[in-house]
């Protein structure tokens, strides 16, 4: 039965070479398969040429060759970004974001359908809820047929960085997302360095040092509010995990030379934006290695705060960088087609 036989898209080559030895196959017939996946993006083993018809036919019905399918693309004119709305098996969707600037290219993928962290200002937390986890190959499979979407329109050819910020909290999905990583950084399957990938936390429990020392991969923590009493308002996780853990948390992490942690603050107006806050913010990260990312609020429908003005914005990035924190503010990507996490989904639910 379908549903008892590997995914091909779930396994990492050492698990391949394991499963083909069992299939009576030669281990490097491994690399031939993970060079048509993870390098030509060829999806079905009826088009992989160098391979036997009697091996083609043997990998098609021993594997499961399962990925999400692409159910809607929209482009947004005023960056340049394209956002994916993905469908899986069970006819659940999840968002993906591919973004292009001055020649670089990011992917942001989603770990969950929906997630239980429930911020109250994020679409996906607060109005579709937790729904299920992602498996490694829905996860890596996101940036798979997204590049393959890009490359045969002719609008990338290659992926520059991946960043997991898109529905769902990494950190509680983690070993899911750990292979999924495993699969998008080893030589013979998609062979990004893990530098190129960030995986962004709302600060979800003790494992995240240990998790980035594993990985390799850059630390993005959406902190938000500089007050336990501010963020357990609006990110509940913050009441089982409150800042003081968390900042004793990423003094454990073990950075490179030239290495940070991405500090993602979202300016809601009249919420968190004022220089009373940035002082609070800048006293709380001090001894931390950091850059602060300021991402200023596009009001949405699902949850109804006011944008910051841009002297309020200017204020507080300016309060920052005269503290010695080395700041930028985001110009949100792909927000003219609901770019803003779960919104996407959402509407088409
Ligand atoms: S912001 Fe992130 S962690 Fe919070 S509910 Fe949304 S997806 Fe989950």
């Amino acid at each position: 039965m379908e549903n008892n036989k590997k995914n091909i898209f779930d396994l990492t080559h050492e698990e391949l070479k394991a499963a083909l030895n069992e299939m009576k196959q030669q281990p490097f017939r491994a690399k031939q398969l993970c060079d048509w996946i993870y390098k030509k993006l060829i999806f079905d083993p009826e088009q992989m040429l160098n391979l036997s018809k009697n091996l083609r036919e043997t990998v098609s019905n021993g594997f499961s060759w399962y990925l999400p399918e692409i159910e809607h693309v929209a482009h947004s004119k005023s960056d340049n970004s394209y956002k994916f709305l993905l469908k899986t098996n069970d006819g659940k969707l999840i968002e993906s974001i591919f973004m292009t600037d001055k020649g670089r290219s990011t992917i942001c993928v989603s770990c969950m359908i929906g997630c239980p962290l429930r911020c109250k200002f994020c679409a996906t937390g607060s109005q579709i809820g937790f729904v299920r986890m992602l498996t490694p190959a829905e996860i890596a499979g996101q940036v798979l047929v997204t590049l393959r979407y890009m490359k045969e329109k002719g609008l990338a050819q290659r992926v520059s960085s991946i960043v997991f910020m898109g529905m769902g909290e990494p950190l509680i999905n983690k070993e899911a997302v750990k292979k999924s990583i495993y699969l998008l950084t080893h030589p013979e399957c998609f062979a990004l360095s893990p530098s190129r990938i960030s995986v962004s936390t709302a600060g979800f429990g003790p494992g995240i040092a240990a998790f980035i020392e594993k990985t390799g991969v850059r630390l993005a923590v959406s902190l938000h509010f500089p007050t336990n009493k501010l963020r357990s308002q609006y990110m509940p996780v913050n009441k089982k995990f409150p800042l003081e853990d968390l900042i004793a948390e990423l003094k454990k992490v073990k950075l490179k030379k030239r290495d940070y942690i991405l500090i993602e603050y979202l300016l809601l107006g009249g919420i968190n934006d004022s220089i009373r806050h940035a002082q609070q913010l800048q006293k709380l990260i001090s001894n931390l290695k950091v850059k602060v990312n300021l991402i200023p609020y596009n009001p949405t429908e699902t949850f109804p705060a006011e944008a910051s003005s841009e002297e309020v914005i200017n204020n507080f990035a300016r309060y920052l960088h005269k503290k010695g924190i080395f700041t930028s503010v985001r110009r949100s990507k792909g927000l003219d087609v609901d770019g803003g996490c779960g919104q996407f989904a959402l509407k088409k639910q």
